[in-house]
């Protein structure tokens, strides 16, 4: 079993516009992106000296839409734009 296939509007419905347009700078910033159904994971550097530690799992709801429940090592934790870099990664 592979990950769900989804597109940059996906993450732009899961995280909102604004989010979107940061995580875009972030994205050179992940590294060791590891895939592993169904979880995506990796490590995001961010203002902090050590990396954010992302891990993104995915399901699908009843009508069949991708539903994701993101999780950060950062002070924000959950929908932030580190997950959302990864996401985009
Ligand atoms: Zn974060």
């Amino acid at each position: 079993m592979s990950l769900p296939f989804f597109t940059e509007a996906d993450v732009l419905r899961w995280f909102g516009a604004r989010e979107l347009i940061k995580a875009k700078t972030y994205v050179r910033s992940v590294t060791r992106l590891s895939a592993e159904s169904p979880e995506l994971s990796a490590f995001v550097l961010g203002s902090a000296p050590r990396p954010y530690q992302v891990k993104i799992r995915f399901s699908t709801n009843l009508a069949g839409d991708i539903v994701i429940s993101p999780h950060c090592s950062c002070p924000v934790q959950w929908h932030c734009k580190h997950t959302a870099a990864t996401l985009l990664a």
